[in-house]
């Protein structure tokens, strides 16, 4: 069965909410009561038999009191998850058949918002790190012309056997030596092996415990691509930005390249990306619907 039709209703939408936030069956976070009532016709929020605690299954999740039907979430989060190379808010529009642009678009940034989540675990085994500039586009201008200056990006990917690992990338102050030691501890755990292009730079990578194997330009065989897959990830990179977003100004850099490594980092399992966006991921420690109230008010 596919997506869609899984999630053709609210009922189907609302049990998987349900077993995602009690995959073992209700149970009270205050009293640990394993009976509960729902509250509305919309079933979303559930009471305690025993000490009357609320909990809503939408609590911590992108979609929690949007007017927005559940379906139209699930199939909006599927879409922006598995589309490649990602999804304008006119196509989104379309594939949802929403009458209003706006939803569609307000739908797209609380989607993407859970792509700026810091990726967290450090990357490991055998990394290659290189930097390189993006942009200088300011797409207000006619015809695409270069105007803003460029943007220096530095470029962490894990080698896996021949193909490519996780991925981090960042905007970066400069080239120096303080900056490139601070963006590879900040990405790559101490116990990596690192290679880079020999930038001198590099060389106080050995310093913070790295096993630096810097290989310069100059040692590559005719033909051969050193930091290949580094190499691969920045022209993808360009390819992306330049075709999704037709160039990016330097203030809404940071955001495309999270954006570009949840995609990446996620390529291979759409399902968990889907969870991600919806903030599914959050469900292991539920907020209670009167947290949620108390808050607002
Ligand atoms: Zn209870």
């Amino acid at each position: 069965m596919g997506f869609q039709e899984r999630f053709a209703t609210e009922e189907a939408c609302r049990e998987y909410l349900f077993a995602s936030r009690w995959p073992e069956g209700f149970m009270c976070r205050a009293c640990d009561g394993a009976e509960a009532g729902a509250m509305h016709r919309a079933r979303l929020v559930w009471q305690c038999r025993s000490c009357g605690q609320q909990t809503s299954v939408t609590a911590g999740t992108v979609m929690h009191a949007t007017p927005t039907p559940l379906r139209t979430w699930f199939w909006a989060a599927y879409l922006v998850a598995t589309h490649h190379p990602g999804i304008s808010a006119k196509q989104l529009q379309r594939q949802l058949a929403l009458s209003r642009y706006e939803t569609a678009w307000l739908i797209l940034h609380k989607l993407r918002r859970a792509m700026v989540a810091p990726e967290r675990t450090l990357l490991r085994g055998e990394v290659e790190i290189d930097e390189c500039f993006i942009g200088g586009f300011e797409p207000g201008l006619r015809g695409g012309r270069q105007h803003g200056k460029k943007v220096l990006v530095g470029v962490a990917i894990e080698a896996r056997g021949r193909g490519s690992g996780r991925l981090r990338l960042a905007v970066l102050a400069d080239a120096s030596g303080d900056t490139l030691g601070a963006f590879a501890s900040a990405t790559t755990e101490s116990a990596a092996i690192v290679h880079t292009d020999g930038l001198p730079a590099y060389r106080r990578l050995s310093d913070l415990g790295y096993e630096h194997r810097p290989r310069p330009a100059r040692d590559a065989q005719p033909g051969e691509l050193l930091l290949p897959r580094a190499h691969r990830a920045i022209s993808n990179l360009k390819a992306w930005l330049h075709g999704t977003h037709r160039g990016v100004g330097d203030e809404h850099l940071p955001v495309y390249l999270d954006e570009y490594v949840f995609r990446h980092n996620r390529r291979t399992t759409p399902m968990a990306a889907f969870q991600t966006l919806l903030g599914l991921g959050t469900m292991h420690e539920p907020i209670t619907y009167a947290q949620i109230t108390q808050r607002a008010a």
